[in-house]
């Protein structure tokens, strides 16, 4: 009896008492403590009802607990679901009535509103930020030994909802050779061994911190340093014991606000990589003068775990998300879907080992996006450079279409964070009367002088085609970001949509 993705992860660590969870406080779980609470939990699932391929839909904060309970589904068959934190009990109601779990783990604190996300007669147990609640309680009383069920292949070990940046999430079902063969290809890739220790700040609701971050350190056999959130107090004192971390490029800006983040404290390190979000070269030269390392941007997406990365050895090109990984193919195509020349701006499409079975519950959305050729449609724009090395130009749903022209809001955006005074800037499109749609660019000042309207604009009129040009330029404190640092181009958008039609 095999289960792919468990015997994987999990299967040779059983026994081994080397320290794998590493917490804030410097206590340390082992590989056997996590086997061994995973087998507990697994047990607990089944006696609980929940049978091979229900969903187990969980809302808690990050914990060791939470990443026992995340192999315990997969050890019992079945298909882990993890929720964002920050949701409100309105929309757990819409996960939990999209994905009908066998059973809901939510924190205590939200069991008050049960009624508010739970059918009736559905099942519901907790866990805090510490590992204590009923499921731990349910768990202890259970024995440690336990038999994974058989699954592999296809067989669903996740669904996961993509972030919701461009609108409602959508339940990506993600099998067992999805998740197995993207964190082997990365494994390799970024050279991960037993002897890292990976400084893991990321949530565990997402692609980035679960599958990525999780699953190539317990692949290897390396230990974490396990955080529940990004702190920049105790990242910096935990960093000397670490050999890598995995960000979003918010961690990034956030250490370079620290006089105390010297390169002294990184000199041992082996590998800093970025992702879910734009890294701006800003900041990837900042972080290079401030340390001598080099930040890996890579580019990857809830349905396709990663996509390309930067090399390991060789040039890590700032402004690009590198190269494809192995097993992984990707072309830009056209409007009428053809593939297009190297250096035309386009649709990124994938096809791999990677790309997800179809969007849970969504057979026309999946139709739309995934074709029967395997190439999945990933609603990103990019480019490939004349040295094979991937940029991505922005969203297809950010693209500004204006006078009948195509804008890339990206090439505005890079003009105008240069500027004196701009942190950085977002660039969207909103209903213009006489233009379908008007540019607007909304800019985020830094810390020295504001940036100046009419300096900016002035600065772009030499610099772009007229039609490229904003119409108006906003400055604000900060843009509007998620959990994961991405920007929220839909909030400014529906923020400045009265601009020019009132
Ligand atoms: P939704 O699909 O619900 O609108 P989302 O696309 O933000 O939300 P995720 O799957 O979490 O949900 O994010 C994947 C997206 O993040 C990619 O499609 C891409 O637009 C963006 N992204 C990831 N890595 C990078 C990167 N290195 N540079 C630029 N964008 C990135
Ligand atoms: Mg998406």
């Amino acid at each position: 009896m095999t289960n792919t993705l468990f015997d994987a992860l999990m299967g040779p660590r059983k026994g081994e008492d080397r320290d794998f969870l590493i917490l804030q406080n410097g206590a340390a779980l082992s590989y056997d403590d996590i086997y061994r609470l995973s087998g507990q939990m697994a047990n607990m699932l089944t006696q609980t009802g929940v049978q091979p391929g229900d969903r187990v839909a969980v809302q808690v904060e990050k914990s060791p607990q939470a990443l026992a309970l995340y192999l315990a589904a997969v050890r019992a068959g079945a298909v882990f679901l993890p929720l964002n934190t920050a949701y409100t009990a309105a929309e757990i109601g819409y996960f939990v009535g999209d994905a009908e779990p066998a059973l809901v783990v939510c924190d205590p604190s939200r069991q008050a509103r049960r009624d508010d996300f739970m059918p009736p007669e559905g099942r519901l147990m907790t866990l805090d930020a510490d590992g204590r609640g009923s499921l731990s309680d349910a768990a202890a009383a259970c024995p440690e030994r336990h038999d994974p069920v058989a699954r592999g292949g296809a067989d669903l070990a996740a669904i996961l909802y993509t972030s919701g940046t461009t609108g409602r999430s959508k339940g990506a079902m993600l099998s067992h050779d999805n998740l197995l063969s993207n964190a082997r290809t990365l494994a390799d890739a970024w050279r991960f061994t037993a002897q890292d220790v990976l400084l893991h700040a990321l949530p565990i609701f997402h692609t980035h911190g679960l599958f990525v971050a999780s699953n190539v350190s317990m692949l290897t056999g390396g230990a974490m340093i396990w955080l529940p959130k990004f702190d920049a107090d105790t990242v910096i004192r935990l960093l000397p014991r670490a050999t890598a971390m995995m960000g979003v490029p918010t961690f990034y800006t956030r250490l370079l606000d620290r006089d105390d983040f010297t390169g002294d404290l990184v000199r041992d390190m082996r590998l800093f990589t970025s992702g879910s979000a734009p890294l701006l070269a800003e900041t990837h030269r900042a972080f290079e003068d401030r340390t001598g390392h080099r930040i890996l941007e890579r580019y990857g997406m809830t349905e396709t775990n990663m996509n390309t990365s930067n090399p390991y050895d060789g040039e890590r090109r700032a402004g690009t998300v590198g190269f494809p990984l192995p097993g992984v193919e990707l072309k830009i195509t056209g409007e009428d879907g053809a593939e297009l020349p190297q250096g035309e701006i386009g649709l990124i499409e994938v096809r791999g080992d990677n790309v997800f079975q179809g969007y849970w519950r969504m057979p026309e959305k999946t139709a739309e996006e995934l074709g029967a050729d395997g190439w999945f449609k990933t609603g990103d724009l990019g480019m490939i450079d004349p040295d094979g090395y991937v940029v991505i130009v922005g969203r297809g749903k950010d693209l500004i279409i204006s006078g009948g022209f195509n804008i890339y809001p990206k090439e505005v955006e890079l003009l105008i964070d240069e500027m004196p005074g701009v942190l950085e800037s977002a660039v969207i499109g909103v209903p213009h009367p006489d233009f379908g749609e008007g540019v607007v660019a909304v800019i985020a000042r830094d810390r020295t002088t504001p940036p100046d309207p009419q300096q900016i604009m002035a600065g772009l009129s030499d610099r772009l085609a007229r039609f490229k040009q904003p119409k108006k330029v906003i400055v604000i404190d900060e843009l509007p970001r998620n959990t994961m640092g991405k920007v929220q181009k839909a909030a400014l958008r529906a923020e400045y949509a009265d601009l020019f039609t009132t």
